[in-house]
């Protein structure tokens, strides 16, 4: 899609220490230089764990590496008795650009509702962060309502109130396909991220839906990103495993090579 800047986005997890972080970012920033790639034709951003972001935001500034910097969680609240939280207004002191928001391993581990889901893109939203909106059924609900009906419900329920002029960012992530090394079909992830447009443009309207990033994630690769990408309305990954290997993330990150 033209208008649409493809993004690829490394979610770390709880992977890599702050030196090692440092390391693999200056290790991919040499990868992409030597294949001659060019920086401004798809966004890049990585998403290492809190402990990290000082340091690799350090790196980005001082050797000029045109990669987004993002967070992988941030409180509901901006300030006060939150033992262990994390406020949104530190990290846009950090400089940090976007922040991952209701992956399926938090809704899991962490027991976040919708509700928690959207309350924390309003916390992104008044700091001027993007939230990554994560969305995406298990196998269960594959089973018994099909692809869409449950990451559309997810998706209504994160965009609730938000501004029209809002920036966002969309990512379809079917449960089942993340770590498991069996990704959806492009067709698969084609179909829902079209209704998940739909739940943008009813939500906060036209422009947005046009303007709207949607990434597909799960069990991407250097060997299927192509397919996803050919996708009308697929305009980018969120990648984990694989964000973590220089090489193969370099090669996802080419995907038009
Ligand atoms: C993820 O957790 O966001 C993800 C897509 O993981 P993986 O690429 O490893 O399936």
């Amino acid at each position: 899609p033209a208008q649409r800047t493809p993004l690829i986005a490394g979610n770390w997890k709880m992977n890599l220490d702050h030196l090692q972080a440092v390391a693999f970012v200056q290790k991919l920033h040499w990868a992409l230089k030597d294949a001659k790639h060019e920086f401004d034709t798809v966004d890049v951003s990585v998403f290492p764990p809190f402990t990290d972001l000082r340091s690799v935001q350090t790196l980005l500034d001082a050797d000029k590496i045109p990669f987004g910097l993002g967070a992988q969680d941030l409180s509901i609240h901006d300030s006060g008795a939150y033992t262990g939280e994390v406020s949104g207004v530190f990290l846009k002191r950090l400089d940090v650009r976007s922040v991952i928001i209701g992956h399926s391993e938090r809704r899991e581990y962490h027991a976040e509702t919708d509700e928690v889901v959207a309350a924390k893109v309003q916390a992104a939203l008044r700091h001027e962060l993007v939230p990554v909106i994560c969305v995406g059924e298990t196998a269960e609900d594959l089973e018994r309502h099909g692809a869409s009906a449950v990451p559309v419900g997810q998706l209504e329920a994160a965009l609730a109130g938000v501004p029209a002029s809002a920036d966002v960012v969309v990512a379809y992530e079917p449960v089942w396909a993340i770590g498991s090394g069996q990704a959806a079909t492009p067709e698969q992830a084609q179909e829902v991220c079209a209704k998940l447009r739909d739940v943008v443009r009813a939500a906060l309207g036209d422009d947005a839906a046009a303007r709207t990033r949607i990434l597909y994630g799960g069990s991407v690769k250097a060997a299927n990103i192509a397919s996803f990408m050919r996708q009308p309305d697929v305009d980018g990954a969120l990648v984990g495993g694989a964000s973590l290997l220089v090489d193969e993330f370099a090669s996802i990150i080419r995907f038009r090579k």
